[in-house]
C-alpha cells in the first residue's frame, strides 16, 4: 500500500463479497507455494478464509540484515491487518467478537512440516471473553487460548513443549481423567493461568525487554506484538536445522526464503459438525483415481498431520451427520481443482459448523508408481499431453520402483500389520531414536527407525534409516508423507506396537514379543506388514506403467542411453531396461577371483615363459568373457575398455603381508614360507607409486606391457569372429583409456589394428572393429582435435576428468572435505555426483574440437554422471550422442534424457 516495493499481498474477499486477491498461482517465488495457491483458489471462487501474504523476499531481506525488518514493512503489515479486520468485520483482540488469525510459513518449494506455524493468534485476556460470547462455548474458547499460549511459547519463544505437556498430564492426573477432551472449561482456564506462569518463568526479560511488565515477563497481550513475534519466528524457521537439512537433501536453494501467510482462523474443533482434514485428489501411493485422505471430527489443524489421533477415511465424510454437505462440496472441489491445475492436488481443509473452508492446495507428492499411473491416466483423460506426462515423473523417483520387495518364496510370520504408507521393503536393526538411526548408519549398519510417530526433528534419522515404522498416524501423517517423498519404505499406524522409546524397546499386543534395540526387523511398506527377523528381499518386476512412460520418453529424447556393464547378467539387465548398447565394459572387473592369481603371476614374474603362460590363460578366460557379453548384446555396440587401473590394485596389500610375516615369525612359522613372503613383499613394494592414479595406468600400461593389450584385443577379435561364424552380429568397439597425447593413441591403435587383421586372416572372417579413446584428462580435452584423428569415438570418463580437473583424489576427497565444502558453500554440490560446469566446459570443448579432427566422431559419456539427471541435462545441451550408466540407472537416464530434450524445445 505505502511501500515502493510490494511486499504484502491480500487474498480472499472484501466485506461486500468482491474478490480482492492480489496474487495468483504463478507467483510462487514471491508468495510461496501456499500463498500463491491460496490466491489462486480465491480467484476461482473457492471458499478460502481471507488473509494476506508477506513475500519470501521480505524473509530473505530480514535474514540477510541480521534479523532486522526492512523499512516500512511493519507499517504495511499493520495496514493489511486493519484492512483484513474491515473485510471480515471483526477486530483482533476484540472483547465482543474477536478475529483470530493463523500465521503460517510457505516456501516456493514444498517443505512439508519443516517450518513453523502459529494458530489462534489474537487471543488475550480480553478477546477470550469475546470468543466465549460468540461461541457460547467456554470450553472451546479456553482450549483455544491454552493451545495458543502453548504453540506460541514453543514455536515463537523456543520453550520446551514438554513443560506444557507435563502440566496437562499433571492436571489430568489430579482430575483422574485420561484424555485431554475430558478436561472441563474450568480446568482449561486454570491451565491457561499455569501456562502463563510457565511463560513468565522461562522467557528471559533481557532477551525480550518489550515483554516485561511491572518487572516480570508477561505473555504478550497486544495482538500486534504477538503478530510481529510470530512472523519473525516463521522467518527464522527458514534457517532452522531441519529446514536446512531438508533443502540440502532436496537440492532447494537456501536463498528462496519463506513467505508468511496471515489468515483468518476457522475452527474444526467447534463440536461434531466441525472437522479438519488433509486429502489428495487421487491415491498418492498407487495413483488410483479415488479420493484419498483422512479427517478428524472436532479437531484442529495439525492434529491430522501430526498423527496424534487416529483418523477416518475421507470417503466417509459425506455420510457423517452434519458434515454431508461439506463432504459433497469437497468432492466437487477435488474435481474442479484437478481440472484447473491439471494435476493431482493435495488439500488441507476445515469444516466449521458444517461450512467448508479450503486452507491449502498444492501439487500432491506421490510415489513413483503413483506418478507414472497418474501421468498415464491424465493423458488418457485429456488433462495433459504425452510430453507433459513424461515431464511429470521425477527421474530420481524411479529408483523407488527398483526398490526391493519381500521375496514371495520367503518364509516368515507376520508380527503386526499397519498402513502401507510408502512402498518397498526394508530390513535392519530396530532403533528407537533419530540419533540412534544416524549412529547406526554411520557405523555401516542398516536400521529401521521405530517411532510412536515421527516429527520434523526426526528427519536426519529418517534419511539414515532403511525404513520407517510408526505405531500411530495415518497415511498422511508426517512419517508417511516424508517417507513417500524420500522413497523410503514406511509402515505406519501399527496400533499393536507399544513403543517405549526411553527403554529402547517395543512390545507387540497379543504376543510376548519384545523388540529390543539392535533386533533385526523387516517391514513391507507396499503391504503394511512388519516381521521380526530379516526377510529375504528381491528386486521387483517393472510395471507396465513404467514401460509406457519410458516408451513415450524414447519418442522425445535425443541422447542415446547405454549401460556400464562387465558381465553377461548385467548386460542382459541393461538390455531389458532399454539400453542401446554397452558404453563401458571395465575389463579389470573380469580379473577378479581366480583370475587375480593369474594376473599376479604375470606381474610378479620376470621369466618370459611364465609370463606368456599366464597371458595365455588370461586370453582363454577373456575370450569366454567377451563371447558371453557380445552374445547377450547381439546387434548392439559394446565398448570394451582395455585394462586401466594401476597394476598394484591386483596385488596383495603389502601391509597385510607384513602383518602375516610378523605373525608367522612370532609363531615359529615355516622358514621357507617366510622367505617367500618376504620376496613377494619386496616385489610388491617395487610397484608402489606415490600417486598411483596419476601413475602407471590406463594406456600407459599398454605401452609398457604391450603383451596385455595384444592379448585383450586378440580375445575381443576371436570372440567376435566366433560369434560371426555362428551367424550373430557382434559389435565390439575397443577403447583405449587415459590418453593424454595423440601419439599414445596412435601407437596403441596400430597394435589393435594389427591384431584384428591377424585374427581376421586366421579365422577367415571380416572384422570391422572400431577403436576409440576415453577423454579423462584435461590435456586430452584441449587437444581433442589431434586425438580425434586417431579415434572413431570418444567416451568422456568424467570420473577421472573431474579428479584431474579439480586435482581432487576421487577416492579420498568425498569423505575428507567435500562435505565441509558443501556446508560452507565452497561447492554448490558434489562434483563427482553432478557434473561441474568447469568439467562440462572441457567436455564441450572436447566434443567441438573432436569433430574438427574427425567429423564422424561419436561422443558419449561413461562416468558416474551419465546416470545423474542434472548432468544428463548438461550433456544434452552439449550435444553428446549418448550417456552410459549403471544398469539400474538406465530407466532413470532414458526419462531424464527425454525431459532434457523437452526442456530445450
Ligand atoms: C571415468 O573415469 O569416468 C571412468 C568411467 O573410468 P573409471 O571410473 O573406471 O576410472
Ligand atoms: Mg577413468
Amino acid at each position: 500500500m505505502t511501500e515502493p516495493v510490494k511486499r504484502v499481498y491480500a487474498f480472499g474477499k472484501d466485506a461486500q463479497g468482491n474478490n480482492v486477491t492480489e496474487g495468483n498461482t504463478t507467483m510462487k517465488a514471491t508468495l510461496g507455494g501456499k500463498g500463491a495457491n491460496l490466491a489462486e483458489m480465491a480467484n476461482i471462487g473457492l471458499p478460502v478464509p481471507p488473509g494476506f501474504t508477506i513475500s519470501c523476499q521480505t524473509c530473505m531481506e530480514y535474514a540477510n540484515a541480521g534479523n532486522v525488518w526492512p523499512e516500512g514493512v511493519l507499517d504495511t503489515i499493520h495496514e493489511y491487518r486493519l484492512d483484513l479486520e474491515d473485510r471480515i468485520g471483526k477486530k483482533i483482540g476484540d472483547a465482543e467478537d474477536p478475529l483470530l488469525v493463523s500465521v503460517r510459513s510457505g516456501a516456493p518449494m514444498s517443505m512439508p512440516g519443516m517450518m513453523d506455524t502459529v494458530l489462534n493468534l489474537g487471543l488475550n485476556d480480553e478477546s477470550i471473553i469475546g470468543l466465549i460470547k460468540q461461541t457460547e462455548n467456554p470450553r472451546f474458547a479456553w482450549d483455544s487460548y491454552r493451545r495458543f499460549i502453548q504453540m506460541f511459547s514453543n514455536v515463537v519463544m523456543g520453550l520446551d513443549g514438554d513443560l506444557f505437556e507435563n502440566a496437562i498430564n499433571a492436571m489430568k492426573a489430579v482430575r483422574g481423567v485420561k484424555s485431554d477432551t475430558d478436561l472441563t472449561a474450568e480446568d482449561l482456564q486454570e491451565l491457561v493461568a499455569e501456562f502463563k506462569g510457565i511463560f513468565t518463568e522461562n522467557v528471559s526479560g533481557e532477551e525480550y525487554p518489550a515483554l516485561v511488565v511491572d518487572g516480570s515477563v508477561q505473555f504478550p497481550q497486544d495482538p500486534m506484538v504477538q503478530l510481529k513475534l510470530a512472523i519473525e519466528a516463521v522467518f527464522g524457521s527458514w534457517n532452522n536445522p531441519r529446514a536446512v537439512l531438508y533443502r540440502k537433501k532436496n537440492k532447494i536453494s537456501d536463498d528462496l526464503g519463506t513467505a508468511v501467510n496471515v489468515q483468518c482462523m476457522v475452527f474444526g474443533n467447534k463440536g461434531n459438525t466441525s472437522a479438519t482434514g488433509v486429502a489428495f485428489t487421487r491415491n498418492p501411493a498407487n495413483g488410483a483415481k479415488e479420493f484419498y485422505g483422512d479427517y478428524l471430527v472436532n479437531a484442529q489443524g495439525e492434529d491430522v498431520v501430526a498423527g496424534i489421533r487416529n483418523t477416518s477415511p475421507i470417503a466417509d465424510l459425506k455420510h457423517v451427520e452434519g458434515l454431508e454437505e461439506a463432504g459433497r462440496e469437497l468432492e466437487e472441489i477435488f474435481v474442479l481443482l484437478e481440472n484447473h491445475f491439471h494435476d493431482m492436488m493435495d488439500i488441507e481443509f476445515t469444516i466449521e459448523q458444517g461450512k467448508l473452508f479450503m486452507l491449502q492446495t498444492r501439487v500432491g507428492k506421490r510415489t513413483a508408481a503413483a506418478a507414472l499411473h497418474i501421468a498415464i491416466d491424465m493423458e488418457k483423460e485429456g488433462l495433459i499431453d504425452k510430453k507433459e506426462a513424461v515431464r511429470r515423473v521425477a527421474p530420481d523417483q524411479l529408483d523407488q520402483l527398483l526398490h526391493p520387495q519381500f521375496d514371495k518364496n520367503a518364509d516368515y510370520d507376520v508380527l503386526a500389520r499397519g498402513l502401507n504408507a510408502s512402498p518397498g521393503a526394508a530390513v535392519g536393526e530396530a532403533v528407537f531414536s533419530s540419533a540412534d538411526a544416524v549412529a547406526a548408519a554411520e557405523a555401516g549398519r542398516k536400521c529401521v527407525l521405530v517411532r510412536w510417530e515421527t516429527n520434523p526433528d526426526d528427519l536426519a534419522g529418517m534419511i539414515a534409516a532403511e525404513g520407517i515404522l510408526t505405531s500411530h498416524g495415518g497415511k498422511t501423517s508426517h512419517a508417511a508423507v516424508i517417507a513417500r517423498g524420500m522413497g523410503a519404505p514406511c509402515v505406519c499406524g501399527v496400533e499393536a506396537l507399544k513403543i517405549d522409546a526411553e527403554k529402547k524397546q517395543a512390545t507387540v499386543a497379543g504376543t510376548d514379543v519384545v523388540i529390543k534395540e539392535g533386533d533385526m526387523i523387516s517391514l513391507d511398506g507396499t503391504s503394511g506388514i512388519v516381521v521380526l527377523g530379516a526377510v529375504d528381499l528381491v528386486m521387483p518386476e517393472l510395471t507396465g506403467d513404467l514401460d509406457t512412460i519410458l516408451e513415450w520418453a524414447d519418442e522425445f529424447r535425443k541422447l542415446g542411453v547405454r549401460a556400464n556393464a562387465d558381465n553377461p547378467e548385467d548386460a542382459k539387465l541393461s538390455r531389458d531396461f532399454g539400453a542401446s548398447g554397452i558404453g563401458l565394459c571395465r575389463t579389470e572387473h573380469m580379473f577378479l577371483g581366480e583370475r587375480k592369481q593369474i594376473i599376479q603371476t604375470f606381474i610378479l614374474n620376470d621369466d618370459d615363459a611364465v609370463r606368456e603362460k599366464a597371458v595365455g590363460e588370461l586370453f582363454e578366460a577373456q575370450t569366454g568373457d567377451f563371447y558371453g557379453m557380445f552374445k547377450e548384446m547381439d546387434g548392439l555396440p559394446v565398448i570394451v575398455r582395455l585394462l586401466d587401473p594401476p597394476l598394484h590394485e591386483f596385488l596383495e596389500s603389502p601391509r597385510a603381508l607384513d602383518v602375516e610375516i610378523a605373525r608367522l615369525e612370532a609363531t615359529g612359522g615355516d622358514k621357507t614360507l617366510i622367505a617367500e613372503k618376504r620376496m613377494l613383499m619386496e616385489r610388491i613394494d617395487g610397484f608402489a607409486e606415490q600417486n598411483p592414479m596419476l601413475g602407471l595406468r590406463g594406456c600407459r600400461l599398454g605401452i609398457v606391457y604391450p603383451i596385455l593389450p595384444e592379448m585383450q584385443v586378440r580375445a575381443i577379435a576371436t570372440a567376435t569372429a566366433k560369434l560371426k561364424k555362428e551367424g550373430l552380429d557382434p559389435k565390439p568397439e575397443i577403447m583405449i583409456p587415459l590418453v593424454s597425447t595423440v601419439a599414445e593413441l596412435e601407437k596403441l591403435r596400430a597394435v589393435a589394428e594389427k591384431i584384428i587383421a591377424e585374427v581376421a586372416a586366421e579365422e577367415g572372417v571380416e572384422l570391422d572393429i572400431e577403436v576409440g579413446t576415453m577423454i579423462e584428462l584435461p590435456r586430452a580435452a584441449v587437444t581433442a582435435d589431434e586425438i580425434a584423428t586417431q579415434a572413431d569415438f570418444f567416451s568422456f570418463g568424467t570420473n577421472d576428468l573431474t579428479q584431474t580437473t579439480f586435482g581432487f583424489s576421487r577416492d579420498d576427497v568425498e569423505a575428507e572435505f567435500v562435505p565441509q565444502y558443501l556446508q560452507e558453500h565452497l561447492l554448490p554440490y558434489n562434483p563427482f555426483a553432478t557434473i561441474d560446469p568447469g568439467v562440462a566446459k572441457l567436455v564441450e570443448m572436447g566434443v567441438k574440437l573432436g569433430h574438427e579432427g574427425n567429423p564422424d566422431l561419436v561422443c558419449g559419456v561413461c562416468g558416474e554422471h551419465g546416470g545423474d539427471p542434472d548432468s544428463i541435462h548438461t550433456f544434452n545441451k552439449i550435444g553428446l550422442d549418448y550417456v552410459s550408466c549403471s544398469p539400474y540407472r538406465v530407466p532413470v537416464a532414458r526419462l531424464a534424457a527425454a525431459q532434457a530434450a523437452l526442456e530445450e524445445e
